[in-house]
């Protein structure tokens, strides 16, 4: 997969060396690169912003950088290449583990981080032009630039690639993956500070640990999240499953359709 990022701090990028992005790199399945938007000015102070028109208070990314960087985005690539421009913005579509798998299986990403009020809006519709084009969101609050949004979206995205994580089994049932948060997760010692860890666990019994630990995944996602338990596709729960949320209160199982697994055969 290849990915370039353009910026006016290349330097906030630089996690993107570390941990399993930088091993991703170094081992060829990630072409990352690093742009420095101000490489594409001409003037002595390589400026980017200008005042907004209209009046109002901050700054506006001029398009003339932004138009040579797509420019030279778009000629960088192999003959009839085209990226999917990602452009980070509080007004975008919510980013999703749904939207990470998306654009996972993508040859080539392309993110434009905007700082100060945000990006010239004629940038949008002249990538548009060129390629597809999507604003996106990372959350409902507003960063100072889209530098730390790239890098969560580059992070969630990279290691859904083929062989970034080396047991593609430990992405299966990770929160988000199929609506359900995941289950608490232990490690040695069994005993710390007094406090030990669920007996089924240690029991070496490998149906009751997943029944737990589905259990949990339910418990957890209805305590943390009743917005993702009422977006649950009911058909998908079993007998226990509804035990489970009848108990907490925050399902009438009455109203659950009826489970296919418990009709006897
Ligand atoms: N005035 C803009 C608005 O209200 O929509 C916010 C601009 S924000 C201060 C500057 C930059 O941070 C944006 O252009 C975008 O690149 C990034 N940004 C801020 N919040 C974001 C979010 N929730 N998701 C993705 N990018 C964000």
């Amino acid at each position: 997969m290849r990915l370039d990022i353009f910026s006016i701090f290349p330097e906030y990028l630089s996690p993107l060396d570390l941990s399993l992005i930088g091993k991703a790199r170094q081992e060829g399945l990630i072409d990352l690169s690093v742009h420095d938007l101000r490489d594409f000015t001409h003037d002595r102070h390589r400026t980017v912003d200008d005042t907004p028109y209209g009046g109002g208070a901050g700054m506006v990314m001029r398009p003339e950088p932004w138009g040579e960087a797509l420019a030279h985005l778009m000629a960088s690539g192999e003959p009839g290449a085209v990226p999917h421009l990602l452009i980070p913005g509080p007004g975008g579509v919510r980013f999703t583990q749904a939207m990470a798998h998306e654009l996972a299986v993508e040859p080539w990403l392309a993110f434009a981080c905007g700082r100060y009020e945000g990006i010239d809006e004629r940038v949008i519709e002249e990538a548009e032009a060129m390629m597809p084009v999507t604003v996106v969101s990372v959350g409902d609050y507003v960063l100072g630039g889209g530098e730390v949004a790239a890098l969560v979206m580059v992070e969630a995205i990279a290691r859904l690639v083929p062989g970034v994580i080396g047991n593609a089994d430990s992405l299966v049932e990770e929160s988000h993956e199929d609506g359900l948060l995941e289950y608490p997760v232990y490690t040695k010692p069994p005993l710390w500070r007094g406090r030990g860890i669920p007996d089924v666990l240690l029991s070496g019994h490998h149906a009751q640990i997943a029944r737990w630990r589905r259990d949990e995944r339910l418990k957890r996602t209805a305590l943390r999240r009743p917005d993702m338990i009422e977006r649950l596709d009911l058909a998908d729960l079993d007998t226990r499953d509804r035990e489970v949320l009848a108990h907490l209160g925050l399902k009438d199982v009455d109203q659950f359709p009826a489970d296919p697994s418990a009709v006897a055969d």
